[in-house]
């Protein structure tokens, strides 16, 4: 288990982190999202231990994380500075070894994830003959290779085209299964809300949301309903739970107090005669920042 316990970190005047708590158990997917400069990236070196919080602390299974966990744990920083003149062999063998592993496991598990993100034919190349996406893939390897059971991700996915950002969030996946914990970072908060379950979001170094996105989601209370077709807006109206129906050129958008009006309100349209479009809106990640910050993320 990791816990960060109302940690803040200060610069000299300037609050970084901000009495931050968080809990994040085997099998987590966490991501830790806000704007450039929000803290995330502090918050990461307090749980690897390179900073100590001004207050408060960060514990790994009950303890400051130390040199003695470090074959449990991947860490990928933001900064894509890889060791660009020898070649991925070499710099795997040298992270490998850095983490305790024998050469024959880290060149048997190269081989296996070289296979998985498709670029078997880079082994021997010099790191900077690599492309950006492809350097990015060989410094997510290196966080992986000694199978971590923490994994610390900081803006994996940034740069990355769609395809191979799905490749990321399938091996994210997989340490999920195994019972790992991962956290992750990211200021793009559309990208991520499709695979990761508990979040914080930051902004200059508060949590502004926080728990399962799901429970985030369902308190932020907007939801509306569009339906296209024969619905009586009457009928709709005195479905209880339904707080407002109005009607536009394409169709009616139906405001319900709570997620489980919807069924209320399906259990009607079911008896309609021609209905082609019935579709539960709710609030992305993105709307509910602006409407708790007062501006919009990409903005900052
Ligand atoms: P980004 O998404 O841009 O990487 P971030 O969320 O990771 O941002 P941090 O790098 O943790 O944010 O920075 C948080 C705040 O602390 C920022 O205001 C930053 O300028 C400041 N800061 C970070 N590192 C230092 C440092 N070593 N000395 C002084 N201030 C720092």
């Amino acid at each position: 288990m990791l816990e960060v316990k109302n940690a803040k970190m200060m610069y000299g005047d300037l609050v970084a982190v901000d009495h931050l708590s968080f809990t994040i158990k085997p099998g987590d997917i966490f991501g830790l999202l806000g704007t450039n400069g929000a803290g995330k990236t502090t918050t990461f070196r307090m749980i690897m231990g390179l900073l100590d919080p001004t207050e408060g602390e960060v514990l790994y299974n009950g303890q400051r994380v130390g040199y003695h966990n470090v074959n449990e744990i991947g860490y990928m920083i933001e900064e894509r500075s890889l060791l660009t003149k020898i070649t991925v062999k070499e710099l795997m063998l040298y992270f490998g070894q850095l983490k305790d592993m024998n050469p024959a496991v880290i060149l048997e598990r190269l081989d296996y994830w070289l296979d998985r993100f498709r670029i078997p034919e880079y082994k021997n190349k010099k790191i900077k003959e690599l492309s950006k996406g492809n350097q990015q893939k060989i410094q997510f390897i290196s966080a992986i290779i000694n199978s971590p059971k923490l994994l610390v991700l900081d803006e994996p996915f940034s740069g990355l085209d769609p395809i191979n950002t799905e490749l990321f969030v399938e091996v994210i996946r997989d340490f999920q299964k195994q019972g790992a914990m991962v956290v992750f970072s990211s200021h793009q908060l559309d990208h991520v809300e499709s695979f990761c379950e508990e979040v914080v979001v930051l902004e200059k170094g508060k949590a502004v949301i926080e728990g399962r996105l799901a429970d985030v989601k369902r308190a932020f209370k907007k939801h509306n309903i569009f339906i296209t077709g024969d619905a009586d807006p009457d009928q709709l109206r005195q479905i209880e739970g339904v707080l407002d129906v109005r009607e536009n050129a394409n169709g009616l958008k139906v405001k319900i107090a709570d997620e489980f009006v919807s069924k209320a309100v399906f259990d009607y349209i079911k008896t309609c005669e021609n209905i082609t479009k019935y579709d539960v809106e709710k609030a992305s990640l993105s709307e509910i920042f602006i409407a708790k910050v007062g501006h919009s993320h990409e903005e900052v």
